[in-house]
């Protein structure tokens, strides 16, 4: 195809977004049904209704340019949904498959920011503000889901994950007795336990 101008790019770029953002509305509701922590859930909920929004203002985007909204396959995206697609299949902890969805999603998020950061720069230089503010507007709802999805792993969920190893699994059968006697201190369960400690804080 010709691609002379700057606008053709744009409105390059806007179709694979569209269909980027099309095939994350098919994919979400699986990841929202495995998602288990409940603020995990609920952030991708969230997100999913955000994304119904940034398809309707991506067709707002293509007016202001004048263009006639059309979809392009995304092949990133496609790829992008592979990998969560496959990780939900694995039979994992819980919390691990949290971990994991938390990570599929911020890598989708990270294209996002990159490829609406990219159009808005665009639209900017080729002066059509109204099509600059509306992919902005996308582009700090992306960038927000991903910094709440750091909040999330960084709080609870990764930690979780980290701790679930099989000694944590027999801690939690016999529960580990208060540290207030020294005779125990030099054993060498009380030095693996921290080990796993600091392993789950890296
Ligand atoms: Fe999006
Ligand atoms: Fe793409
Ligand atoms: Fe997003």
């Amino acid at each position: 195809m010709e691609m002379n101008h700057l606008q053709e790019l744009l409105i390059e770029d806007l179709k694979d977004l569209y269909n980027a953002e099309q095939q994350l509305l098919k994919a979400m509701p699986k990841m929202v049904k495995k998602a288990s922590h409940p603020d995990l859930k609920e952030a991708f909920e969230m997100h999913l209704k955000e994304t119904q929004g940034q398809v309707k203002r991506l067709e707002q985007v293509f007016d202001a340019l004048g263009a006639k909204a059309k979809g392009k396959t995304c092949h990133a995206m496609k790829g992008l949904i592979e990998e969560a697609t496959e990780l939900m299949g694995e039979d994992a902890e819980p919390d691990v498959l949290d971990a994991g969805l938390i990570g599929a999603a911020q890598k989708v998020e990270h294209y996002e920011i990159a490829s609406y950061g990219t159009a808005r720069t665009y639209a900017r230089l080729l002066g059509n503000e109204q099509a600059a503010r509306l992919l902005q507007q996308t582009l700090d709802e992306e960038g927000n889901t991903d910094k709440k999805l750091t909040a999330l792993a960084e709080s609870s969920i990764n930690i979780e994950a980290a701790d679930m190893d099989d000694e944590d699994v027999a801690m939690q059968q016999s529960p580990r007795r208060s540290s207030g006697g020294s005779s125990r201190s030099g054993s060498s369960r009380s030095g693996s336990r921290s080990s796993s400690k600091s392993r789950s804080r890296r």
